[in-house]
């Protein structure tokens, strides 16, 4: 069941899903603890990538994403691109150990609340998401929220910046070992959003999905894609460089 719902609101936790794997929250739990909340630096970066760094997205074109119907079909202007609802896109060339950096804006005008309101989200492997979500003073739950592993790990402290502005994430990504049917190692990822640490090498317990306890019961390939999701909400993006480990 959902918590703290009325009929036109999006639910902020569950009550009813499987226990995360180690610990006392349920996945998406509404009484797990919010991470605190802090004021990150006024500033975006916009940076100039490094020089062995492979350029996704420099604001002009998409010609290095995929999209559902084959073209990433999403809206490309000013140097950004924004969601459409055309599907989520992918990045043709395939990934796994990485540096991965990007910027995002939720829309200026807030609609909707909790997970309704500036969702997206980077999928490393097209596996692993990291919340993308406008949570700024809106109320969800902890696993949920921005910079969120989702469903597993909040992040250590929320250092969101208003809706309609520049944030970034920075992301250090080791891909998890399978030895046949067997994981070897698992993935171990880092956040730094707008320039805080956020996630800590955190071991992630399987590939990350909606009121699912997460597994590594299926092993998957040893890279890739790099995942933007069509949550629905007309989010940006731009700058977006990954360098590989
Ligand atoms: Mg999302």
């Amino acid at each position: 069941m959902a918590q703290q719902s009325p009929a036109n609101k999006a639910p902020t936790g569950y009550d009813d899903t499987p226990f995360i794997p180690g610990t006392e929250w349920r996945v998406h739990d509404g009484t797990r603890p919010q991470p605190r909340i802090i004021t990150p630096v006024a500033e975006s970066s916009q940076n100039e990538p490094p020089s062995d760094a492979i350029v996704l997205f420099d604001g002009s074109d998409l010609s290095k994403w995929t999209g559902r119907d084959g073209d990433a079909a999403w809206k490309v202007e000013n140097g950004y691109m924004e969601v459409t609802r055309a599907g989520n896109i992918e990045t043709k060339e395939h990934f796994g150990d990485c540096q991965l950096h990007l910027e995002w804006a939720a829309p200026a005008e807030v609609k909707g609340d909790s997970q309704g309101r500036g969702n997206s989200g980077v999928f490393l492997m097209g596996n692993y998401e990291i919340q993308v979500l406008d949570g700024y003073d809106n109320p969800t739950y902890a696993d949920g929220i921005t910079a969120a592993i989702y469903g597993q790990y909040p992040p250590l402290v929320n250092a969101c910046r208003k809706p309609g502005e520049w944030q970034t994430y920075d992301i250090f990504f080791l891909a998890p070992r399978f030895g046949g049917q067997k994981l070897i190692s698992p993935a171990y990822i880092t956040v730094v959003h707008n320039g805080v640490l956020v996630q800590n090498h955190q071991a992630a317990m399987g590939p990350t999905g909606h009121r699912q306890a997460p597994s590594y019961s299926e092993p998957h390939p040893p890279q890739g894609p790099i995942m933007l999701q069509d949550h629905g909400d007309l989010v940006r993006y731009r700058n977006i460089w990954i360098r590989t480990l």
